[in-house]
């Protein structure tokens, strides 16, 4: 699994003999390009203040350009998922009852991060939740690779991204120099976003705290220094304390709304509401109206934290998420108007009977997570098929009820 870019550097470093290239010789020919860059880089990384013996502990081992990073470098989803699944996916009835389960067994720290930087605890469940599933998704090996390995691979084989691999290379070997990790804990995602939290090597850099006093920034193992991190990100972003990221609202029918910031007393006098009927407790604040799902979908007034979120992850739907986990964990209700969602909905245990259910017939080789992706999608369809239902792929209690009769 070499890009085509990798494969022409390697056709163009044996130009002029007359070869033909045997796929059984493309990856040694490939790594010894990926090893001649390692040596290149090596004086990038001195005038950027990394000695030559943390660059030997860095890349020790490292020979070869990692195939998976490339592949899930180039994978690109054939279609955007509606807001129905991508919502349902991350708030859903699990999510919710571990970030409560979180918050009981981490009490005594988030106590003191909440008093240290003013924000939320549920905010940062919901963070936790959104980037590593609490943690779990740290036990599996595609979220734990080597950062070096894979930025390196970036930089070399995937001109898209290597300026930014370039960058956050350097970044991760100035984190393993200052000792806050050693070499073989310096794990991370394809793109190298690491620990608990997800940061990339500069956002650590910039941000990353000890908040359990070991001497050492530890977002990978210590549950307080990665929740910590989260929350000096925000705080430093201007996160105000004590409010909250926005309020779902109902629109009066039939007019149209301005673009742009303007005060809730505003918002108000135009008469748009919040959905629970109370009024908004800073009517002075200013507040921006989204529709993430169009008119049809649930409408929101988006304030001053909303934004702050997006400094996490630019896209309104993350930042949305989060706020929308952390008011649930929090013991707030769900959504008054739904999605737009062209069947009847299953609960989480629900959607995982589906899941269960498609595997044993055959159809369906994936996880039971009660998330749906491609690939319980095209399972359903082919189920669908068979059963002579229309082959929307949809997670419905009209599939659910079906398959139980198979
Ligand atoms: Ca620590």
């Amino acid at each position: 699994m070499f890009s085509r870019r990798a494969v022409n550097r390697c056709l163009a470093a044996i130009a002029g003999m007359a070869l033909i290239l045997f796929s059984a010789a493309a990856p040694a020919m490939a790594d010894a390009g990926f090893q001649r860059w390692v040596a290149e880089f090596r004086s990038v990384a001195a005038a950027n203040g990394i000695s030559a013996s943390t660059y030997d502990r860095a890349f020790r081992g490292v020979t070869a350009a990692d195939p998976e990073v490339l592949e899930k470098a180039r994978y690109q989803p054939e279609f955007k998922s509606p807001a129905w699944q991508y919502f349902d996916n991350r708030v859903n009835e699990e999510a919710v009852a571990t970030g409560r389960a979180m918050a009981r067994k981490w009490k005594p720290w988030l106590d003191r991060i909440e008093q240290h930087y003013g924000v939320s605890r549920y905010i940062l469940l919901g963070i936790w939740s959104m980037e590593s599933n609490y943690g779990e998704a740290l036990k599996n090996d595609k979220v734990m690779r080597n950062v070096v390995r894979s930025l390196a691979t970036l930089a070399y084989a995937d001109s898209r991204r290597a300026k930014f691999a370039r960058t956050q290379l350097i970044s991760a070997l100035k984190i393993l120099q200052r000792g806050d990790i050693d070499v073989h804990h310096l794990t991370g995602s394809w793109a190298g976003a690491m620990g608990h939290t997800q940061f990339i090597p500069t956002s650590y850099e910039a941000y990353a705290v000890d908040f359990d006093g070991d001497g050492r920034r530890d977002i990978w193992t210590s549950v307080p220094d990665a929740l910590a991190t989260a929350a000096n990100l925000l705080h430093r972003n201007g996160w105000r304390p004590g409010e909250t990221w926005g309020y779902e609202v109902s629109l009066p029918a039939g007019r149209k709304f301005p673009a742009g910031s303007m005060s809730l007393s505003h918002w108000a006098s135009i008469g748009v509401a919040r959905t629970n009927g109370k009024a908004f407790p800073a009517p002075s604040r200013n507040a921006e109206l989204k529709v993430p799902d169009g008119r049809a979908g649930p409408a929101f007034l988006m304030t001053k934290n909303f934004f702050v979120l997006k400094r996490y992850n630019n896209a309104d739907t993350y930042a949305l998420a989060v706020g929308l986990l952390a008011d649930q964990i929090a013991g707030y209700g769900g959504l008054a108007r739904d999605w737009n969602r062209p069947f009847e909905r299953l609960s989480f245990n629900e959607t995982q009977e589906l899941q269960k259910r498609l595997l044993s017939l055959g159809y369906y080789d994936g996880k039971i997570d009660g998330k749906i992706g491609e690939a319980s999608r095209s399972a359903i369809r082919a189920f669908q098929a068979q059963a002579g239902l229309t082959q929307d792929g949809h997670p419905s209690k009209e599939v659910l009820q079906t398959l139980r009769r198979f």
